[in-house]
């Protein structure tokens, strides 16, 4: 009976793409309970004293085995991210805990542990090819994080303390999420919201209504909270959001909601995982899987970095200042006159309207020059094609080598729709690897082809006044996220790596893996390619040179102040897991101030609160590792440099490297050295600083 079901289940169908045209939410809870059951007999099997540890006895059928497992459940998640309809969010909880529970249980059986160490200790290991070393260090480094070399009496205190740090982030978050939800302010007097865009206040009236009140209702959620600050000409009702803004969840509030214990017991823990595990503190754990070296490496990124950009920082808080004095009458700048009068300057220097920009990048241009910026850098080429899809909206293409031989596939959701998640993202939907074996027939060079997802969500075309199609049009930023995102598909796709664990982003340093994506976006600023991807809706024209040039000054816009900001959020985060004693006299703010003196212009009041909603660190993956927005930032911006002294954004045998150092080798090197191999030296700050307007080109 159940085989019957199983046979015909969709889901179980490894074959070639996932069959959307015949999965249904029914066919979830059969065909993912039997894949954990196969998962799990194979796993007793792989792990019984008996088995010899080798590569094709154990490395390679673990593989195998979880793959399915992997690929059928990223199904489900995919159709519950861009499907989001009652029958799908509830196939998709119903398995969740189970799916997580193996995974967890996964990370915690050290007799795989047991078995990859005897691999390392074999005398097969140095014959193996360096991508399957790699393999077997990175299953030993993380079965290592997870307490797999505790002795037998600390295990049960390592297991308590993950446990606990889980749930004092999901506590963090809680108390952070009610704290925002707690304030509110209700303006009734309307000339208090002079500044507002109309959409804004008729959100604010539309709020208080819900509430059965007059007037107008604002919050501490983003699109209230932002607009304020940034538009409000009520510096009452600035300071007054910015206040209770800056602090949630602290003493300030109601004590059930103040994270301050919550801070405390998370370092101090932390700190016990770290020397369980050997380690001087957290930080030093964080980093062993990163692609930065050591704390002191990130300290010295962060402190030169800072360097650089103080005297642009200083420049730009003394322009604002003086703005704000001369322009608006404001004879001191509060903390919550920043946002406002940087506002205020920007539009008076570099007016230019958003609506204006977004009518030249049409859907059809745009995504014809992202093809023709790929095609050219790499020379491959991009073909519509067939699949099953899980809507109309959706696209799919395939790309080849020249001579027509298939490299990958990939989706393309590009609209929002009310069941789809927010954001923007890239998933993968099958991995490049060497087929397995009851596949490898029918694949003509025995080599599974990986295929992704690219998933935004932009505004779809309408239909006009005169029942005509209006072509969908994207704002810069849409246009770059797009970019982003297909860095990261292109990663994911172009890999030539032929072990799934290290093949395109699997494997890669987490604060390696944005460099390919942050690559991309440098391309929707490169004037060679713009007129090219660009045409206004109603007349047909590129984009004006003289619009793109106030877009750039725009985009460089504070980059002094903004860069030092990052570095102080960044800096503060690896000393509070490094040089920090949770239990010592310094507090968490007394750390915070000392980084304020070392790097920040503007300084906030005293009775800002920023670590209780720094949930990056707090409740987030983060920890002792904001540092990696610069980095990546850092890297990419560096690559992109190597194709400016090439003299072109296209220089074809830097466009060659690109992809052979760094998109190709996927995971299999460290990636310091794939960076090291493209630009035959180590990175630098100063492309990025140049290309953020801070040093001059
Ligand atoms: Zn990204």
């Amino acid at each position: 009976m159940t085989s019957c079901i199983l046979a015909d289940n969709p889901l179980l169908d490894f074959s070639d793409l996932p069959r959307f045209d015949r999965v249904r939410p029914d066919d979830v809870e059969p065909a993912i309970t039997h894949l954990l059951g196969e998962a799990r007999k194979l796993i007793v099997r792989l792990t019984d004293d008996d088995l010899a540890a080798t590569w094709s006895s154990f490395a390679e059928p673990l593989t195998d085995g979880l793959e399915p497992l992997a690929r059928a459940w990223g199904v489900v998640g995919h159709l519950h991210a861009v499907n989001d309809i009652p029958a799908w969010r509830e196939a998709y909880n119903r398995m969740l805990p189970e799916v997580a529970r193996f995974y967890a249980e996964l990370g915690q059986n050290f007799k795989l542990f047991a078995k990859y160490r005897a691999i390392a200790a074999s005398r097969e290991f140095a014959q193996l090819p360096t991508a399957r070393q790699r393999i077997v260090e990175h299953e030993l480094r993380d079965f290592r994080l997870a307490g797999a070399e505790l002795a037998d009496e600390l295990k049960p205190r390592f297991q308590a303390i993950s446990e606990e740090l889980a749930s004092l982030a999901a506590k963090f978050s809680e108390n952070l999420l009610d704290a925002t939800n707690a304030f509110s302010e209700l303006v009734g007097d309307e000339g208090e919201l002079s500044g507002l865009p109309e959409d804004v206040r008729q959100a604010a009236r539309a709020a208080a209504e819900r509430d059965g009140k007059g007037g107008w209702k604002f919050t501490l959620h983003m699109p209230s909270y932002l607009p304020v600050m940034q538009y409000a000409d009520s510096r009452r009702l600035r300071a007054a959001l910015y206040r209770a803004f800056a602090t949630r969840a602290s003493e300030f509030g109601p004590p059930e909601l103040d994270n301050t214990q919550l801070i405390r017991r998370i370092l101090e823990l932390r700190r016990e995982e770290a020397q369980l595990l050997g380690y001087a503190n957290f930080a030093e754990v964080s980093l062993v899987p990163k692609m930065a070296d050591s704390v002191a490496q990130v300290l010295t990124f962060l402190r030169d970095l800072a360097g650089k950009a103080r005297p642009f920082a200083e420049r730009d808080v003394a322009e604002l200042r003086a703005f704000a004095r001369t322009e608006l009458g404001l004879a001191t700048l509060e903390a919550w006159d920043v946002a406002y009068a940087s506002e205020k300057l920007l539009q008076q220097r570099y007016a230019f309207s958003e609506h204006e920009v977004k009518q030249y990048f049409t859907e059809d241009k745009v995504l014809a020059g992202l093809f023709r910026v790929i095609e050219t850098l790499f020379s491959v080429r991009l073909k519509p094609d067939h699949a099953p899809l899980w809507h109309d909206d959706v696209r799919f293409f395939r790309i080849e080598t020249p001579t027509g031989d298939l490299i990958g596939r990939f989706y393309l959701d590009l609209y929002a729709r009310e069941t789809k998640r927010g954001g923007a993202w890239m998933d993968e939907a099958v991995s490049r690897r060497r087929a397995r074996a009851e596949f490898r027939a029918a694949t003509p060079d025995g080599i599974q082809k990986p295929v992704a997802y690219l998933n935004c969500n932009f505004a779809r075309p309408l239909v006009d006044n005169d029942g005509k199609l209006r072509p969908a049009t994207f704002t810069h930023d849409e246009v770059i996220t797009l970019f982003h995102e297909t860095g990261h598909g292109v990663h994911h796709l172009l890999t030539r790596v032929d072990d799934l664990p290290v093949a395109g982003i699997h494997g890669v340093e987490w604060d390696a893996v944005e460099l390919p994506s942050q690559f991309m976006e440098n391309y929707c600023w490169e004037w060679s390619v713009l007129p090219e991807m660009t045409a206004h809706v109603d007349t047909g024209e590129a984009l004006p040179r003289a619009l793109f040039d106030k877009m750039l000054a725009a985009r460089n816009f504070q980059s002094g102040m903004q860069t030092l900001r990052q570095v102080e959020f960044a800096l503060f985060d690896l000393l509070l897991h490094s040089a920090f004693d949770p239990a010592g006299e310094r507090s968490v703010l007394d750390l915070l101030n000392e980084v304020r003196r070392e790097v920040a212009v503007i300084v906030p009041p005293e009775w800002h609160r920023f670590p209780h909603s720094f949930s990056h660190i707090f409740a987030g993956g983060y920890a002792a590792g904001y540092y990696s927005y610069k980095w990546a930032e850092v890297l990419s911006a560096d690559c992109y440099s190597a194709f400016e002294e090439a003299g072109s954004a296209f220089d074809r045998t830097t466009g060659e490297r690109f992809l052979n150092e760094i998109l190709a080798v996927g995971g299999s090197r460290p990636a310091i050295d794939s960076f090291l191999a493209f630009r035959g030296r180590a990175p630098t700050v100063d492309a990025l600083l140049r290309r953020s307007g801070m040093i001059a080109a």
